[in-house]
């Protein structure tokens, strides 16, 4: 069987892939199976440039085929902020709540058509000796003008996709998988694989 590792520390990251490559026959190794203890810093100014980074720098160390992913939430009248900052917004990592905040208290002058966002996704695939290869997917929408949602994570709460009146938090992840920029970021994955 042939194995990929995922640079990721992220268990729930780690079965997202897991499940998506069941069905090709391709194993994905988590770092913890392998015993890597490593947060590579991401440090690229976009996206692709940090899965990349993550991808390689593994690659590098365990000489196998490896996979990494970066995302986050691109504002429009914010020059694409929070951009690769998404994650810490706020300033402390992984603080939704405090996150979503601040992205409300940023856009609080700006009106509902002003307030186009995009999601994006990138993935990265690092052989050892090869061209790394990058797969992006992107989902447009806008920021509502609040947020009482419960549901999702991130930015989910306050992101409406483009052609619906809902945030993801309330569509849920049966239809957010149908059209999020993970989802097509996976899916041109995948078609390299076949
Ligand atoms: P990471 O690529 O998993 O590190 O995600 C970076 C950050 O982007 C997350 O912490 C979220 O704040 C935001 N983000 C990325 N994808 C999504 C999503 O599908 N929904 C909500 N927030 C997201």
């Amino acid at each position: 069987m042939k194995t990929i590792i995922l640079a990721s520390n992220n268990a729930h990251k780690v079965a997202e892939f897991q499940k998506l490559f069941a069905p090709c026959g391709i194993e994905i190794l988590s770092l913890k199976s392998m015993q890597i203890n490593i947060d590579v810093e991401e440090t690229g100014a976009t996206f692709a440039e940090n899965a990349i980074l993550k991808a390689e720098a593994i690659a590098a160390l365990t000489q196998l085929p490896v996979l990494a992913d970066d995302s986050g939430l691109e504002v429009d009248v914010l020059n694409g902020a929070p951009g690769v900052y998404s994650a810490r917004y706020a300033g402390i990592h992984g603080d939704d709540a405090a996150n979503n905040a601040k992205l409300l208290y940023e856009l609080i002058e700006t009106p509902l058509e002003a307030r186009t966002a995009q999601f994006v996704c990138a993935i990265a695939y690092a052989k050892p000796n090869e061209k790394t290869q990058v797969f992006s997917g992107v989902c447009k929408g806008h920021i509502a003008l609040n947020t009482d949602k419960e549901g999702g994570f991130g930015y989910d709460p306050l992101f409406v996709p483009a052609g619906y009146s809902q945030t993801f938090a309330e569509l849920g992840n049966d239809v957010k998988n149908t059209m999020s920029h993970r989802a097509k970021a996976f899916e041109l994955l995948i078609q390299s694989f076949s």
